[in-house]
């Protein structure tokens, strides 16, 4: 397959761009401080072939217990450094690639200009031998750029990772990647696309982010994926799925299955269910989740919507506080979990926040609403 000439990223012994073999990656939806947990994950998903194995810090505890993973494996392994970059000096020593998000960094020690907090980043990678991941979620880029684009949500996600090239590049800092992902297929296969047509030299990383459950999680990717790849675009991808612990594997599975099928000209045709109808849109979890519930949330909230597999309507399951507020703000109902109670959510506006097992009987209730309000309307 035709490939963007892009540029060449070292992370540990995995290459990403310059025309290598395109990486399949995942991440440990373990809580990192569990360590025999975590490095069950992160064994599952090298037994199923990762190139790369991620995992989430937030706190020195966490830094401590990635210590002892890093110990214990041999994975490449990558972190994602969402709510405090200043923890980048202590996680450097242990991965081999740093992941940071543009919108979470904004919203961190607001005072300092963005450039300086990038450049903190950036200097500790390199004396770290480490390379950086600019990962911009459409549901969470700063205000900044939400403003200046207005309703274009993807020309915000576009911009932010294109400001955060510039100002890598101003610093000589070169060893970077960019993902920009959303829970729309269609939102990424457009924001990718406008990245790649001016910055085609970035190595890009490809997924949906919170696709849900098997078999619509695969499929939204698939379709992403079946766009991107063959224009040349994407040099190492994640597929996101909301999975129990031991099938983890399958999110390395189902990547390498989907490009061995496009780079063999197999391609499936546009599942027009997908489209239309009842669209249930869940993150695949990590060490954030507030509650091991999530999961089963997830699965009986599918079961128990069933009846409104017909009707346009979408629904956010989300696992922690980190991502679960902004993420289903643009959904018609969002659940994101707290560590004792559901919080409820129509639109951007909270129901209430319920204990788990009474939130879905809340859920059922506002969705034959929405169903009643707009078969009337
Ligand atoms: S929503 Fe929270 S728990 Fe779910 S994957 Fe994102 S950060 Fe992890």
């Amino acid at each position: 397959m035709a490939r963007n000439k892009t540029r060449s990223v070292s992370v540990g012994p995995v290459t990403i761009g310059g025309g290598a073999p395109i990486a399949v990656q995942s991440m440990a939806a373990t809580k990192t401080q569990d360590i025999e947990a975590t490095v069950r994950q992160v064994e599952l998903l090298q037994q199923a072939g990762a190139d790369l194995v991620r995992i989430a810090v937030d706190s020195r505890k966490d830094v401590e217990a990635l210590a002892e993973v890093r110990a214990r494996t041999t994975a490449t392994l990558s972190v994602d450094l969402q709510e405090n970059y200043r923890l980048a000096t202590i996680v450097a020593p242990h991965v081999n690639k740093i992941r940071y998000n543009p919108g979470h960094l904004w919203h961190h020690e607001r005072d300092k200009p963005v450039r300086d907090k990038v450049a903190f980043i950036a200097e500790t990678a390199e004396a770290n031998d480490c390379a950086l991941r600019v990962g911009v979620n459409c549901g969470s880029v700063d205000p900044v750029q939400i403003e200046a684009h207005g309703d274009d949500d993807v020309g915000a996600m576009v911009a932010s990772a294109l400001e955060h090239c510039e100002i890598l590049d101003s610093i000589g800092f070169e060893r970077y990647v960019v993902s920009l992902k959303d829970s729309d297929w269609r939102k990424v296969v457009e924001g990718n696309r406008r990245f790649a047509s001016q910055r085609p030299d970035v190595p890009l990383h490809l997924g949906v982010t919170e696709a849900g459950m098997l078999p619509e999680g695969e499929i939204k990717t698939r379709l992403a994926f079946e766009q991107l790849v063959p224009e040349g675009i994407g040099d190492t991808v994640r597929v996101s799925l909301t999975l129990p612990f031991e099938d983890k594997g399958t999110e390395i599975e189902a990547g390498r299955r989907i490009l061995a099928d496009i780079e063999s000209g197999r391609f499936r045709s546009m599942p027009t269910v997908l489209d239309d109808g009842l669209n249930i849109i869940s993150c695949p979890s990590c060490s954030r989740v507030e509650n091991e519930a999530f999961i089963e949330l997830a699965q009986d909230v599918r079961k128990i919507t069933a009846w409104a597999k017909q009707h346009d309507v979408t629904i956010a399951v989300m696992g922690c506080r980190v991502n679960g507020p902004g993420e289903t703000d643009d959904a018609d109902l969002g659940l994101w979990c707290g560590p004792v109670a559901v919080n409820l959510k129509r639109g951007p506006e909270l129901v209430g926040s319920f204990p788990y097992d009474e939130v879905l009987e809340h859920l059922q209730r506002e969705l034959e609403e929405i169903v009643e309000e707009r078969a009337t309307a």
